[in-house]
């Protein structure tokens, strides 16, 4: 019987090598979260999360002094009742947020652990659907200084041409003439035939002004629009969502089951983007996932492909992983000691046990430091 023997917990902040802006933030660090749970077996499973541009250190204190003494001397099969009692002891902290990632992380270093003790790829161990490979969308389009349309839309047709049937661009920082001509060449570049997404990271603040914009991207047939509105802002989405005929794709910032309950019940999304390393972990990412399914919705996860690819892999109505080609803006690429690989659009999933791939500590010892609860 495995039983939690240690916590190790770091934050690490990872500087961009080119300041990157989306529709109302610009970025040049990112701070993660990294976790370490080790069993009286010996093995160890990892968890990680992005905690934002500043203030890492406050999932440093969740884990130390809130989570991690939940876990230790427990029973890593637990893992149902460790999330109960983890959420338990989140309540009155954070039951979104840092708080919430932090016990993500810890519960995805449960199942990366459990995995790993029986010898199973992550993707196996859930029961999967797909076995060997998942599709994927290419993801990019950022604003950086001086990059015109034009280059916008070579950007997209690069990842066309590396096989990806479907690319995304950020949109919602500019004036919607500007965005149009953006979506336009992203459009016009990539072709009829390839899926093209735009992601507003929360850029418009009403109904009358995501109108605005909408009319003129319409034509585009884009795929997905994606987090129009504050996360917050349910029924806004839910009005866009009557008003225009792009589907709606949100819940990336989004927390636990009722949240995204919400969502559905009020028709605010086509697709739902929730992230395991923020809504709850794989527990609460699989509940999410099978409610989802009953409104007939398919789930496209945020961010970490290496996290979400074996979520995809056993999750029948999941459509695509979002994948991300370099490190220059998931640079947590670089705190890995193994990388995924994708052809034709689709990632390739490995048997090695578990999610796989270890923290490389090399690099990770330049960004933070381990501090270890046991
Ligand atoms: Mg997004």
């Amino acid at each position: 019987m495995p039983i939690i023997e240690s916590v190790a917990v770091c934050s690490a902040a990872v500087p961009l090598e080119r300041v990157t802006s989306f529709s109302t933030r610009t970025v040049t660090t990112r701070h993660y979260g990294l976790v370490k749970v080790r069993s009286t077996d010996g093995v160890e499973g990892i968890g990680f999360c992005y905690v934002g541009s500043v203030a890492g250190e406050l999932l440093t204190v969740a884990v130390e002094q809130l989570l991690a003494p939940v876990l230790i001397g427990k029973d890593s099969y637990a893992v149902e009742g460790l999330w109960k009692a983890m959420y338990e002891e989140a309540l009155l902290h954070g039951r979104a947020g840092t708080v919430m990632r932090a016990l993500s992380i810890l519960d995805i270093a449960l199942w990366d652990l459990n995995a790993r003790t029986h010898g199973l790829p992550l993707h196996k161990y859930l029961g999967a659907h797909e076995l060997d490979t998942v599709p994927a969308y290419a993801s990019g389009g950022y604003y950086l200084e001086g990059k015109t349309p034009e280059k916008l839309g070579e950007e997209m047709a690069s990842y066309a041409g590396m096989g990806f049937r479907a690319v995304k661009m950020k949109g919602g920082r500019l004036s919607p003439q500007q965005e149009e001509r953006r979506v336009k060449a992203a459009r016009e570049a990539v072709g009829a035939d390839v899926e093209l997404m735009i992601d507003m990271n929360n850029g418009w603040s009403d109904l009358t002004q995501a109108l605005q914009h909408v009319r003129r991207i319409e034509q585009f047939d884009p795929y997905f629009i994606e987090e129009p509105f504050s996360p917050d802002d349910v029924d806004n989405h839910a009005r866009l969502a009557r008003a225009t005929r792009i589907p709606l794709a949100t819940g990336e910032i989004g927390y636990g089951r009722w949240y995204h309950k919400e969502l559905l019940d009020k028709g605010a999304a086509a697709i739902l983007q929730t992230d395991a390393a923020v809504c709850g972990g794989i527990t609460e990412w699989c509940k999410i996932a099978a409610t989802a399914a009953s409104h007939g919705v398919v789930m496209c996860p945020h961010w970490f492909h290496d996290l979400h690819a074996p979520l995809v892999a056993a999750t029948p109505n999941a459509r695509y992983v979002e994948y991300f080609w370099d490190d220059q803006v998931l640079n947590f690429r670089r705190l890995v000691d193994r990388q995924l690989s994708h052809r034709n659009g689709r990632i390739q999933l490995h048997d090695t046990p578990g999610l796989g791939f270890c923290f490389d500590e090399q690099q990770v010892a330049k960004y933070g430091q381990w501090q270890r609860i046991a």
